[in-house]
């Protein structure tokens, strides 16, 4: 009863939120349809199949003997690491619980009820989650062959504007470009607007490819990027990603964040991470090579796919939905994007080799071919 009358009490934004719908956790479809978890396969999240590396694994566990205390609320070694890597100064640095954080924070600091975000139609779905949570407005502007049409969202920028995003890689589409566009884009916004690049998938592109974004930062104070230790370095499961700002909107960032937003084992493995170069070039060239598995199999079925610069293939099923659910039946678990606009479509992640051919064969099955 008491729950009944609560509920409208939320402010009305929060209120017509769609929950964020995250991929199908393993044990739930295990218990759903009776199958034993070992033999279920997950291209669902975008995670790396690999896992993180040997050393990063040692630091978790090392990090583990002294979970009693509260972490370094400022981060200061694994900000460290991040200032030495990219150039930038401790201070422009921003840690986040997970790289989502970021892009909260991101709103939480910068937007108002009635304030703009621009972002593009197919764009992560976090952007507009995030701005209708402060009761912002999102304006999503149509894709162009799925990917941003960066001259519109330009010219959808208004005085009401705080926020454009901008997801380089984006997720779930795959789409790319390339760092000169990125950088003109951002030039040709106005000062006071804040440009998030998302460059969650960064490390997954060609080194020819990946923009040298935080040199871009002294000429560009209103330039936020996101990126995470989600994806390439194998840690989602341990929440940890991170800002870089000019120290005014990192400033802003940092007073909106929990105090302990990032947790003690996750930014010891993300230092060990960072170290661990090696490993994160040889995930990339493992995901082009499944990248290549999946997409040679998927034209040999005469299945169509968009072009991906990530760890991740958008494919053309027809009707998704029946598709979804002829792969979880035979204990394969990938992304519908109804959500996205993109009903016909399914994202699956790459996988190690076996991994790629479950899902595969399991394709054929569902599509009949
Ligand atoms: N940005 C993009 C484009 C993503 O796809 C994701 C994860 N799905 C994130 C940000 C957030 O990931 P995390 O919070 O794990 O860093």
């Amino acid at each position: 009863m008491t729950s009944a009358r609560i509920g409208p009490h939320a402010p009305e934004h929060v209120q017509r939120l769609s929950p964020y719908v995250p991929g199908k956790p393993i044990g739930e479809l295990a218990r759903d349809y009776g199958l034993d978890e070992g033999s279920i396969v997950k291209l669902a999240s975008n995670e790396n199949p690999r896992g993180p590396s040997a050393t990063v694994r040692q630091a978790i566990v090392d990090a583990a003997a002294e979970v009693t205390r509260y972490p370094d609320g400022n981060g200061f070694a694994l900000k460290k690491a991040l200032a030495a890597r990219f150039g930038v100064t401790l201070e422009q640095v921003v840690l986040g619980n997970g790289s989502n954080d970021i892009l909260e924070l991101a709103t939480q600091a910068f937007l108002l009820p009635g304030d703009e975000a621009v972002y593009s139609q197919h764009a992560f779905a976090v952007y507009p989650l995030a701005t209708q949570a402060r009761g912002a407005k999102g304006i999503a502007i149509p894709a162009h062959d799925l990917g941003h049409d960066l001259v519109a969202m330009r010219a959808a920028v208004t005085p009401r504007t705080r926020i454009v995003f901008v997801a380089n890689p984006n997720n779930p589409t795959g789409t790319w470009l390339a760092p000169e566009t990125v950088r003109a884009f951002i030039a040709s916004v106005p000062a006071e607007v804040l440009v998030v690049l998302d460059e969650a998938y960064n490390e997954y592109l060609e080194p020819s490819q990946q923009a040298d974004s935080a040199s871009w930062l002294a000429q560009h104070p209103n330039l936020l990027i996101s990126r995470t230790f989600s994806k390439a370095y194998g840690l989602a499961g341990l929440r940890v990603g991170y800002g870089l700002a000019d120290a005014a909107v990192s400033g802003m960032l940092n007073r909106v964040r929990q105090p302990f937003n990032v947790n003690s084992v996750a930014q010891a493995a993300a230092i060990a991470a960072l170290a661990d170069t090696e490993y994160v070039v040889e995930s990339a060239r493992l995901n082009r090579a499944g990248l290549v598995q999946l997409m040679r199999a998927l034209d040999a079925m005469r299945v169509t796919y968009a072009p991906s610069h990530a760890n991740f293939l958008l494919v053309h099923v027809g009707d998704a939905a029946a598709a979804y659910e002829s792969l979880l039946r035979q204990g394969v678990i990938v992304r519908p994007v109804a959500n996205y606009g993109l009903p016909e479509y399914l994202r699956v992640s790459v996988g190690l080799p076996a991994e790629n051919e479950r899902f595969l064969s399991a394709l054929r099955v569902a599509l009949g071919r």
